[in-house]
């Protein structure tokens, strides 16, 4: 059995993992594959609707809000959201929080000027930064709720009069979130809702009269209203996965359960990070993640035989991203709290062998004389 602490995609559960593959080879008994059925079937019509009636109802979402069901992932976001709400007005407001927001704002700079609010890059992004001013001209404020690869959190969300827009990639439905408090909130499905290939966007009503423009109609979050996310062919199968986890995770008792559980893990790991001699967080105690979990060991040289005794153990995915190094632990819904002290025992015992080599070592030279 692995131990699956990738960032992403994301490990899914057992069930959901049977589920789908059960339907590859036979769909609901309609003799056919979910892979082969017509978007248009009655069949598919009934799973994308219950898979939008989830996300209502796991995530408290108010009726004058859609939620939207769209394909290229996340980034593509960075790019439509900006064309939507900032072309034709003057500029947005920007937090500069980590690598994925960085990439939002270049984005952005191809429709009109973005102001960054605040920005951790001053000590590489291993907080999120707090007590700035949204201009109140601004089109629309963008931050990012959960810093994928530094492994920071925002736990609130400013209060203003500005429309919020939040990349929820990394976080969405691992914890409790009040969706009034955003305008617009997107995700890439791959980090903890379902398979890659499906991003998930829920937008408010007044914002979207905020668009006049005319835009290619791929681009236009109106036309995803406008023809319930079916106005092409939509990503079949991962919104027939997403569903099955959001069941899941519903019948788990939903995001409050799952909160809880999310926040044991989380509290687990990084006690044994404070603990053990060999390793240290990366990120601020205040904005640590508790779905990525970033830290390294003192002594680099080291890290390689760390990483060979968890892969040993059939620990799977902790190499921290290529510009932060060290190690990262994800630490997504599906993630069992078995998992994390597996990591946490392998992490004691590597430290405790150490110790154990140099008393070993000790003892030996002590016969030796
Ligand atoms: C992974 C991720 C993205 C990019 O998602 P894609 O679907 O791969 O484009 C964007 N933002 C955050 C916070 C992410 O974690």
């Amino acid at each position: 059995m692995k131990h699956n602490f990738g960032a992403g995609p994301c490990i899914l559960p057992a069930l959901v993992l049977e589920q789908a593959a059960l339907a590859v080879k036979d769909f609901n008994g309609c003799g056919l594959s979910i892979l082969e059925i017509s978007h248009r079937s009655p069949e598919f019509e009934a799973v994308i609707k219950e898979c939008r009636m989830l996300v209502r109802t796991l995530l408290d979402v108010p009726d004058d809000y859609q939620v939207l069901f769209l394909q290229v992932g996340a980034s593509t976001q960075f790019s439509m959201l900006a064309m939507n709400f900032l072309t034709k007005r003057k500029k947005a407001a920007y937090l500069d929080s980590g690598y994925f927001a960085k990439k939002a704002i270049k984005e952005a700079l191809l429709f009109g000027e973005v102001d960054i609010v605040a920005s951790s890059k001053d000590q590489d992004y291993d907080y999120i930064p707090t007590g700035y001013q949204i201009p109140g001209d601004a089109a629309y404020f963008h931050c990012t709720s959960n810093n994928t690869i530094e492994g920071t959190e925002m736990f609130s969300f400013p209060e203003t009069k500005v429309p919020v827009i939040c990349d929820m990639s990394s976080d969405i439905f691992s914890r409790k979130i009040d969706i009034h408090d955003f305008d617009l909130v997107y995700a890439g499905a791959q980090k903890n809702m379902g398979p890659a290939g499906m991003t998930l966007v829920i937008v408010k009503d007044s914002l979207l009269k905020m668009v006049e423009h005319q835009l290619p109609s791929m681009s236009d979050y109106r036309t995803f209203r406008d023809h319930d996310s079916m106005f092409n062919t939509p990503p079949v199968f991962s919104i027939y996965v997403a569903m099955l986890n959001l069941r899941w995770l519903s019948e788990k008792g939903g995001v409050e359960a799952i909160e809880r559980e999310n926040i044991e893990k989380a509290g687990q790991l990084y006690a044994e990070i404070d603990r053990n001699t060999n390793f240290y967080g990366l990120a601020d105690p205040e904005h640590r993640s508790r779905m990525n979990v970033t830290f390294k060991m003192y002594d680099p040289a080291k890290e390689q035989e760390f990483f060979n005794f968890a892969t040993s153990r059939g620990i799977v995915g902790i190499k921290g991203y290529r510009s932060v190094g060290g190690f990262r632990a994800s630490l997504y819904n599906a993630l069992p709290l078995s998992s994390v002290q597996a990591l946490v025992s392998c992490m004691k015992d590597f430290t405790d062998k150490e110790v154990f080599k140099v008393f070993e070592t000790e003892t030996h030279t002590e016969q030796a004389i």
